[in-house]
């Protein structure tokens, strides 16, 4: 069983702030601020292209509220939504789950490097997602 299907099923302690049937809201173990949390579905999936819409649904509906959470209650200004699907992008635990992250004016985190399309280069990324 993987480790937040271990969460889900108390046999590994957690701050649980919200669930349901279909899904968990509980504080990442490390936060980037106090007050980052998690939220997962109940069913293991290991990433968006895995899971049922039905069960992404209800995760996303719980961004939306612990979202509100941290703006009312914790009076956060602003906060990131991040899904790190697969390894690749940084999923280090294997079962999907969005970070709420509650963000300061000025906080020092950067977002990431970004850069201008070449010539051409655009149309051609275009053309191989429209195929
Ligand atoms: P990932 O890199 O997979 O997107 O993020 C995994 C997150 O899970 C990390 O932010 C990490 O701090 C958190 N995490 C890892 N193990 C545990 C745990 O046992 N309990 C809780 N609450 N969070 C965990
Ligand atoms: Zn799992």
């Amino acid at each position: 069983m993987c480790i937040f299907c271990q969460i889900i099923a108390d046999e590994i302690p957690s701050y649980k702030i919200y669930e349901d049937e279909k899904i968990l809201a509980f504080l990442d173990i490390k936060p980037v601020h106090p007050g980052h949390i998690l939220v997962i579905p109940k069913k293991h999936a290991q990433n968006i292209e895995d899971v049922s819409e039905e069960d992404l649904t209800a995760v996303i509906l719980g961004v939306k509220k612990m979202g509100k959470l941290i703006k009312n209650n914790l009076n956060y200004p602003s906060y990131n939504v991040i899904e790190n699907n697969d390894s690749a992008a940084g999923q280090e635990i294997p079962h999907l789950h969005f970070h709420i992250i509650p963000r300061l004016e000025n906080d020092g985190l950067n977002h990431w490097s970004h850069r201008e399309y070449n010539p051409g280069e655009a149309e051609e990324i275009l053309k191989k997602l429209k195929n």
